[in-house]
């Protein structure tokens, strides 16, 4: 994460309010990245080389996280990847799914996997995490990654932190010295986030903000670059923004909506019709941060597949 971007074109603009709001477009990044990886798996495959393989583990009938599984698994597919999904039943034990984790970090076919969270109540995440060996978990989730990526050593970044890492550098967005604001510190997306884009390479001087934080739309205000993760629709208005910011909206909701033939639209963590036209760049939710996400997780299975057959 050491290297900077700044050749790279902005994706999209549009005019909003009379001033150039420019949109950090993910879907369109997402295609090219694929388009890369893809690519590089023909070469490695012509070459006579087996392709990488991404596997997943999903426990029970969560809606959200069969969504999530499925779209991984159709983007693996589009990059020529192998992929392998294990449906385990809602009633399976700890002891179970610990068997099967080490079925697949002992299985030298298999490159990454990730197990899809939240897990039933009854099996202790952390442990399931941690019995995931780090040279393959390719969502950067166990200690040993987390551990690594603070110290700024070879790591799989986990996706989402990635992922608008790479919509800032791959859009020529400058960081250096510019005040980031990050709301929401999970270990998922805002600490991760906020610990990369204050290193060397990025070099932004990051305020970390969540539920305790006082003053919360002063520190806001603040921001030349504002990352929001709090999970909270529409949280962040207009005058929690400068004029000028870059707003990185990671929430996403899905709100029911009957004009929309699924019955749903999506919506994030930011008022957008308000905030947008004060941006100089934003996301959009959908189509900002979550297509980075899949790609994320597709370039540390590439990377996986690289380092664990050097
Ligand atoms: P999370 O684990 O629920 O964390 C939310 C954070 O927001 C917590 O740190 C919490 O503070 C903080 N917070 C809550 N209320 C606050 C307030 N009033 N003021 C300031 N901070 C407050 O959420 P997450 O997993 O990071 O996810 C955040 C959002 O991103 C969700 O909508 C999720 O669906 C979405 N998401 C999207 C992607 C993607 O690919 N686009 C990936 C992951 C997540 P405390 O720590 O003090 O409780």
């Amino acid at each position: 994460m050491q290297e900077k971007y700044t050749d790279a074109k902005p994706t999209n603009s549009a005019k909003k309010g009379g001033e150039e709001v420019k949109i950090l477009d993910g879907k369109s990044l997402a295609l090219q990245i694929k388009e890369e990886i893809a690519n590089e798996v023909r070469q490695l495959t012509a070459d006579g080389h087996r392709a990488p393989h991404l596997a997943a583990i999903i426990v029970g009938n969560d809606g959200a996280s069969q969504t999530y599984v499925a779209s991984k698994e159709k983007s693996s597919h589009e990059v020529g990847f192998t992929s392998s999904v294990y449906r385990m039943s809602e009633s399976t034990s700890e002891q179970q799914l610990l068997e099967s984790i080490e079925f697949l970090n002992s299985d030298p076919d298999i490159d990454g996997f990730i197990v899809q969270l939240p897990l039933p109540k009854h099996i202790d995440e952390q442990k399931i995490i941690n019995a995931i060996s780090p040279n393959k978990d390719v969502d950067g989730f166990t200690p040993i990654n987390v551990g690594r990526m603070v110290l700024g050593q070879e790591c799989f970044v986990p996706a989402t932190p990635m992922g608008i890492c790479t919509l800032l550098k791959r859009n020529g967005i400058e960081t250096e010295g510019k005040h980031c604001v990050v709301i929401g510190r999970s270990n998922i997306v805002g600490t991760p986030v906020a610990n990369l884009l204050s290193r060397k390479g990025f070099d932004c001087t990051v305020t970390l903000c969540h539920s305790r934080t006082r003053n919360l739309a002063e520190l806001t205000r603040q921001a030349d670059i504002l990352i929001v993760a709090i999970g909270k629709p529409e949280f962040v208005t207009a005058d929690m923004v400068k004029p000028g910011a870059v707003v990185i909206d990671v929430g996403i909701h899905r709100i029911p909506d009957e004009s929309k033939k699924s019955g749903y639209r999506i919506i994030g963590d930011v008022k957008h019709q308000e905030v947008d036209p004060l941006c100089s760049w934003v996301t959009p939710v959908p189509g900002g941060v979550g297509p980075l996400t899949i790609v994320s997780l597709l370039e540390n299975t590439l990377l996986a597949y690289k380092r664990n057959n050097k």
